[in-house]
């Protein structure tokens, strides 16, 4: 495992849960990296107990319906305390979620420009299947009406292919040829935010 994306996993799920305390966080970070969460199918995981951190069966069972998580041990004789909190199972497959996803394929092409007035344009039979996201900051603000910008954009899709977009930075336009390229989810996420 890689200790890049489990940091930002990690961040995900405070972002996620933002009020849980530091302990918290802790016993779900020991779960996951424990490997004790096994995905049964796309909405059920299988979540191995460990004895010290006070589980008194073997396995609890973490099921996603309707967007919200359920966990075995609401059932147990602790279960009506526990039912209005997130368990730390279900963190730990909330931090195994976000460790495969940032972990995972995707073909994306990066474009980099400085400018006051910006726009990235991609064809419209291609939204929905090219993703574009931004992260902008202000390198002079000497014009405080027209600060100047450093714009990275990322394109991205979960299929490698080649497209047009029109970019329109200040009184200059642009085609652009993009060929999307293999890269990992988390090298997106770190160019962006
Ligand atoms: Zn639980």
């Amino acid at each position: 495992m890689s200790r890049e994306l489990i940091d930002l996993a990690i961040e995900r799920l405070r972002e996620e849960l933002p009020n849980k305390s530091k302990s918290w966080i802790r016993r779900a970070l020991v779960r996951f990296m424990r490997g004790t969460v096994r995905e049964f199918n796309e909405n059920t995981w299988v979540v191995r107990g460990l004895p010290e951190l006070g589980d008194k069966y073997p396995t609890y069972v973490v099921r996603l319906r309707d967007g919200r998580y359920y966990c075995s041990c609401f059932e147990s004789s602790w279960g009506l305390r526990r039912r209005s909190e997130v368990c730390t199972h279900i963190a730990a497959v909330i931090l195994y979620r976000n460790y495969r996803r940032l972990d995972s394929d995707v073909y994306a092409s990066v474009v980099n420009i400085e400018c006051v007035d910006y726009y990235l344009e991609i064809p419209s039979e291609l939204r929905g299947k090219v993703r574009v996201v931004k992260s902008v900051k202000v390198i002079d603000a000497t014009d405080k009406l027209n600060p100047r910008h450093r714009v990275t954009y990322v394109i991205y899709s979960s299929e490698p292919m080649e497209l047009r977009a029109r970019l329109i930075c200040d009184d200059n336009v642009r085609e652009l040829s993009l060929r999307l390229a293999r890269t990992r989810r988390y090298i997106i996420e770190l160019l962006t935010h």
